[in-house]
């Protein structure tokens, strides 16, 4: 598609958001076409009240033009109002409707996308990008509307009074074309180029919020300010660049418009060049050429503007375009017994990287545990990612009771696995109310009550003034990180989903908290299916199965015994973590 062709789908798909609006639009085009009307009508008395009035001494016409003048003006008043008010109204609708498509695309979305999106650029997009949307469209109509019916008004009454000393000014309309057509492809480059940086600018600023206590221990302040300066400082560049065009592209075309304006006086200044050259007609076509230099001015930046808000448009459908989850299972289990099945799995993140877990096979029956070991990147959380459907495997399959995940609702299959993972991600919200994200409508007080007990939160909220009550602070940032874990698991114990998935619950625990939740999950593992991820081997020597896997590959399977017998990597890292303990 080439330039023209896009921007025209982009305004088309842009106008569908007009469509709603139909009554609103047409006030407020009747409100600005009538604010101008007004300015045109009180311009074209102008002839009257010279020759007439002040010439000829006819003062009647000039005192019924003192009893009008007001009304008049409080009539303007209100077509502006109609006008401006409704299309500002019109505008905020648009963006509202915007942000919240926005909104609902990042919930939607699946992990793959906000793997490889800054979550600034995200941000601007719905703060920044929609804004332009509205302020841009809004502007670029209003004044294409209200000063285009100036300017058709006031051309008008010059071709109505004099149209030989008009003829001037039609000479310079190809010009101002030209020059509007250059400025506002320049204006849609910057603009975009505008969006972007502050798609930067947002991602800089996030980073070093969320990341302050690395920059404060690595003396990273100078380097930060530094590194923000930079991109401030392109964006300023960028903004400069839209002023200059804009100032350029205004001044140009009023040069040319004073060109014509030159023309007009130069031909009234050759007798018999004009005839009946009343003072009346001259100045209603001075004025009127004057009057049209400042709407003229504006409509050379309604492209631009308009470009402005195209260019926005733009960024925002891209994302509103992104596939979303994949959900086009249609089975419905309401509660799994718990098998779960991989057959050769093979899954990159990357569709042409390489390859992080390598034709793995594996069975476990409802009930048993399964437990995952292996270094530092050697794929264990990626299963438990693919079993939660955030990412689908290249190849191969994974049953749960004998059903493909791909043919399960989404939500349906992830109603039937409690994960605690790696990280633990709190809202910014009350501690019980965290526990029960998600479930709100479906658990008593009590049971999050007792769900917190197991989990052993009550022990540090009982200190707390609120208790359970008591807020987090935005993404936990006032819990420790083993109080956090214990949240999560409180979160898993009451979803009492028939699958649960512990990656590394219990990592950020002490041994002695440890010992207390692990008898609790314990507990909670009897009766359903568990993949457990575990560092320390101690907590899983009783798992049915234990998989020793590493670069993506299934090394070694089997009990903890006889995998202790066999002497190969399980053995050894067990024997690493027994001289470690000693
Ligand atoms: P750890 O014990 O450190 O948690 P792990 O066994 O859980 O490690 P995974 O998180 O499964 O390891 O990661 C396996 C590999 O996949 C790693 O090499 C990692 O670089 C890569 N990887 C993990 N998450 C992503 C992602 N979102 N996008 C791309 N690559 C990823
Ligand atoms: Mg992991």
């Amino acid at each position: 598609m080439n330039q023209t062709d896009s921007s025209k789908a982009v305004f088309a798909r842009f106008s569908r958001y007009l469509r709603h609006f139909k009554i609103p639009f047409v006030a407020a085009i009747f409100g600005m076409i009538g604010y101008s009307l007004i300015d045109v009508f009180v311009i074209s008395q102008l002839e009257h009240a010279i020759d007439r009035s002040l010439v000829q001494g006819d003062l009647d016409y000039l005192r019924m033009a003192a009893y009008l003048i007001v009304p008049m003006f409080i009539l303007r008043g209100v077509f502006n109002f109609m006008g401006t008010y409704t299309l500002s109204w019109i505008g905020n609708m648009v963006v509202m409707q915007m942000r919240q498509q926005l909104f609902s695309r990042f919930v939607h979305l699946p992990v793959s996308f906000h793997d490889q999106h800054s979550t600034g650029t995200l941000i601007s997009k719905v703060i920044y990008d929609t804004e332009q949307v509205s302020v841009a469209a809004g502007k670029a109509l209003l004044t294409l509307v209200r000063e285009g019916a100036l300017v058709l008004g006031l051309l008008a009454i010059m071709f109505y009074k004099s149209w030989q000393l008009s003829l001037a000014f039609l000479v310079i309309g190809p010009v101002v074309a030209l020059i509007v057509a250059y400025v506002s492809k320049r204006f849609r480059m910057v603009s975009k180029n505008i969006q972007q940086s502050m798609g930067n600018l947002t991602t800089a600023v996030e980073q070093v919020l969320k990341g302050h206590k690395v920059v404060l221990m690595f003396d990273g302040q100078e380097k930060e300010t530094q590194h923000f300066e930079e991109k401030n400082n392109h964006n300023r560049q960028q903004n400069m660049k839209l002023v200059v065009s804009r100032i350029l592209s205004v001044s140009t075309i009023q040069v040319i418009a004073s060109v014509a304006l030159a023309v007009v006086l130069f031909i009234s200044s050759v007798p018999g060049m004009v005839e009946n050259l009343s003072a009346g007609v001259f100045t209603s076509v001075v004025v009127s050429m004057t009057m049209l230099l400042k709407p003229l001015k504006q409509l050379t930046t309604v492209n631009s503007e308009f470009q402005k808000g195209m260019a926005a448009c733009e960024s925002i459908f891209a994302i509103l375009d992104q596939q979303e989850e994949e959900n086009k299972g249609t089975l419905k289990p309401q509660r799994v017994a718990g098998n779960i099945a991989f057959k050769n799995v093979t899954f990159a993140y990357d569709a042409n990287g390489e390859n992080v877990l390598k034709d793995i096979s594996f069975d476990v029956s409802k009930g048993q545990t399964l437990a995952l070991v292996g270094r530092s990147g050697s794929g264990k959380s990626t299963i438990s990612n693919l079993l939660t459907r955030f990412y689908q495997p290249q190849s191969g399959e994974i049953l749960l009771d004998d059903l493909p995940l791909s043919q399960i609702e989404l939500r349906a299959l992830r109603n039937q696995f409690a994960v605690v993972s790696q990280q633990v991600t709190l809202f910014n919200d009350t501690i019980a109310n965290n526990i029960a994200y998600g479930l709100e409508d479906k658990v008593s007080r009590a049971q999050i009550e007792e769900a917190a007990k197991v989990a052993h939160v009550l022990e540090f909220t009982e200190t707390l003034g609120n208790g359970l009550d008591t807020m987090v602070g935005e993404n936990g940032l006032m819990l420790s990180g083993g109080q956090r874990q214990r949240i999560a698991i409180a979160r898993a114990v009451l979803k009492d989903a028939p699958v649960l998935i512990l990656d590394e619950a219990t990592s950020a625990l002490d041994t002695e908290s440890e010992r207390f939740i692990q008898e609790a999950l314990d507990t909670l593992q009897k009766n359903r299916t568990s993949i457990v991820v575990a560092h320390r081997l101690s907590t899983i020597e009783n798992a049915d199965q234990i998989l020793v896997i590493d670069k993506g590959q299934i090394m070694e399977h089997g009990r903890h015994k006889t995998l202790l017998e066999k002497g190969g990597m399980y053995a050894q890292l067990h024997r690493m973590q027994f001289t470690e303990g000693a």
